[in-house]
């Protein structure tokens, strides 16, 4: 069965969506643990990180490279952290996170934002890339 992400790929389901290219998807996640948290996905399914063929491996990290840098660009914060958890959707994604104290990593604390927030973030990411 598809997973949710393979579903937001095939645009079945909405995202607020960062960037895309031939392999890659950038959205923000849905629940974030911080404003601007974004999720980078191959387009391929795999559900781990460690079994993705070497050439997507390498193109998502340097997919996401550029989305962080873009995200430490756009949204006031500290560093951008990244992490893959992968407990709830197995399907490969890096979270890139803002950071500005370690609750923002700990995936226990989440921000509630609106339509509109999420619409202005997605697009401020946008524009730094
Ligand atoms: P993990 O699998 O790494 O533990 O977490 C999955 C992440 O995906 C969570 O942070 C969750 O909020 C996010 N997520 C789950 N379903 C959706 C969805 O339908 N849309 C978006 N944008 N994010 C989602």
């Amino acid at each position: 069965m598809a997973t949710i992400f393979t579903k937001i790929i095939a645009g079945e389901i909405p995202c607020y969506k960062v960037a895309e290219d031939d392999n890659f998807l950038a959205f923000l996640d849905i629940n974030p643990n911080a404003k601007g948290h974004t999720l980078c996905i191959p387009k391929k399914e795999v559900d781990k990180l460690l079994d993705l063929d070497e050439g997507t491996y390498s193109g998502l990290m340097s997919f996401s490279r550029k989305v962080g840098k873009a995200i430490e660009e756009a949204i006031d914060c500290n560093r951008v952290g990244m992490a893959v958890i992968g407990l709830e959707v197995p399907h490969v994604h890096v979270h890139l996170i803002p950071l500005n104290s370690m609750k923002d990593a700990t995936f226990q604390s989440k921000v509630q934002l609106s339509d509109a927030e999420f619409k202005e973030i997605a697009s401020k990411i946008s524009a730094k890339l």
